[in-house]
């Protein structure tokens, strides 16, 4: 038996991964016990949206450990009661104020969490660790991280006017400290070709209150904000500023827009965050790519569904899911075929750079099918990069992974190439810091594994299968 994930139309599709990779398949030594036995089927499991099919050793790269935890994890997500239980206990130890139950002040707890969720979705604590873990997403295959920061402020702006001008002052300037301090550590442990990941928010509730309120930003997160971005662009590392709630998202817009406007005159240094399931997404991107068109800058795109869904006025977001992820497949592939209204075709044409963020097979199928026929085509495309969350979808990036990996092998043995191949490149996105600091990072996953519920039970599935292979050797 075999266990893995098989894209529709595999065999048809011209991916080009980079050079490094079949390198990286040598040293991870895929070994002979964790290859497929030979009489391989092809088993579609129930996974509505996506061609998901059990047959080939694309999980191989991910470690025991860690198909173990995605079991047990899965199991867990997709029991109601289990969920609900965990989801109190959880919130209950993710509160500082709670110092008893708090994981940075109970050992017990600490560990209790590290050894579950926190080692299944977070990177480490250590600027040690989190080496560790990006070298084992290179040597997986991946062709880069995303490192984020997992420390987040609590965004509270009640309280603030009652408090004097240089207290806040004082506060605002800590808090901006702290966050170019974190990013700027963030950016010592990654390197060419990674991104780093960024949130307003995390500069304290004086930053929230101003996106709040539409203000600009203070000098001193600008002066904090070039410090980080000179030391991204001489390492060739990429940053992305999140997408947040509505209450704050217009003014991250226009923020992050200055910011490419400095910093995109030639790369796309920055990219910005736009959330599919907005009703009006296709026109804040619409607008975006007419202003870099006529501005002369790069726009730096990251395309996810969004994650505020059940605190957000609901009047703003498609009504159903389905919606959703026709809008979403719909901007994915007017920026890879710039046919979005905006791009001109006569005149200057701005340069965008995508990033199409998510875990919804059916998405990354359609894209990576459509980039590859653009690339082929011969006709201008947006260059395109795909990325998942550490402990999530990892069928899905092993799939693509693995996919690379065979399309350079076939590529390494032909001579000639007619057609320009596209190279597929696959991130894993990974937050580190403190465990206590991740409590509200690990709350999202666990609410989001716990709504995709038939994924969930789709992914078990290829796991287990994974799981019976390694132990029975098959
Ligand atoms: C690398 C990475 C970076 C991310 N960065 C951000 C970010 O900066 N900001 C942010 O907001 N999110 C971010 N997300 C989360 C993302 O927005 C999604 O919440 C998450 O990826 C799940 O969606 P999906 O595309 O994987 O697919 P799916 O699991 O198929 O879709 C789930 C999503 O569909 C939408 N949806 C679900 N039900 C309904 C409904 N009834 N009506 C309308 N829409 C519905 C919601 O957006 C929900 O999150 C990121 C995700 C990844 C992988």
């Amino acid at each position: 038996m075999n266990t893995s994930i098989r894209f529709r139309g595999t065999s048809c599709l011209n991916i080009r991964p980079c050079a490094s990779r079949v390198s990286h398949c040598r040293t991870l030594n895929i070994s002979r016990r964790y290859a497929p036995s030979r009489d391989v089927h092809t088993q579609r499991v129930n996974d509505t949206s996506a061609g998901v099919t059990a047959d080939n050793p694309a999980l191989a790269r991910l470690p025991t450990i860690h198909l173990i935890r995605n079991i047990v994890l899965g199991s867990v997500f997709m029991n109601n009661t289990v969920f609900r239980l965990g989801m109190k206990a959880l919130a209950e130890v993710g509160n500082p104020k709670r110092r008893l139950l708090y994981p940075e002040s109970n050992w017990l707890v600490r560990i209790m969490l590290r050894r579950t969720l926190y080692d299944h979705f977070c990177a480490g604590t250590t600027t040690k660790e989190v080496a560790e873990t990006v070298a084992s997403m290179r040597s997986a295959g991946y062709s880069g991280v995303i490192l984020i920061p997992t420390r987040e402020i609590v965004a509270e702006t009640s309280g603030l006017n009652t408090v004097s001008e240089i207290d806040l002052d004082t506060e605002q300037q800590l808090g901006i400290r702290s966050w170019k301090e974190d990013h700027l550590k963030t950016l010592s442990m990654i390197g060419s070709g990674d991104y780093m990941g960024m949130k307003f928010t995390g500069a304290g509730r004086t930053i929230f209150a101003r996106l709040a309120t539409g203000e600009d930003p203070p000098n001193t997160l600008l002066d904090a904000i070039d410090e980080i971005a000179t030391q991204a662009r001489a390492q060739g590392t990429r940053i992305w500023l999140d997408a947040e709630q509505q209450a704050i998202q217009p003014t991250i817009d226009r923020w992050v827009l200055d910011l490419m406007r400095t910093y995109n005159r030639t790369i796309p240094l920055i990219s910005n965050t736009y959330q599919a399931y907005l009703k009006h997404c296709s026109s804040i991107l619409t607008t975006h790519v007419r202003l870099a068109q006529t501005e002369g800058w790069v726009l730096g795109v990251k395309l996810v569904r969004g994650a505020y869904l059940s605190s957000e006025d609901r009047s703003r977001i498609h009504d159903t899911k389905a919606e959703t992820d026709q809008c979403y497949d719909m901007l994915a592939a007017q920026l890879i075929e710039r046919s979005l209204s905006s791009f001109s075709k006569t005149a200057r044409s701005p340069d965008v750079h995508v990033f199409l963020a998510g875990h919804n097979t059916a998405s990354i199928e359609k894209s990576v099918e459509l980039y590859t026929r653009a690339v082929a085509s011969g006709a201008r495309y947006s260059p395109v990069r795909w990325g998942q969350l550490q402990g999530m979808a990892d069928e899905v990036s092993c799939e693509l992974l693995r996919r690379c990996e065979e399309a350079e092998r076939e590529d390494a043995q032909m001579e000639t190439r007619s057609q320009k191949r596209a190279k597929v490149e696959v991130y894993k996105c990974l937050q580190w810091g403190a465990v206590g600091e991740s409590v509200q990072f690990l709350l999202r996953r666990a609410v989001e594994n716990h709504g995709a519920a038939q994924r969930m039970a789709s992914s078990v599935a290829i796991m287990r299968r994974e799981l019976v292979r390694r132990v029975f050797r098959l």
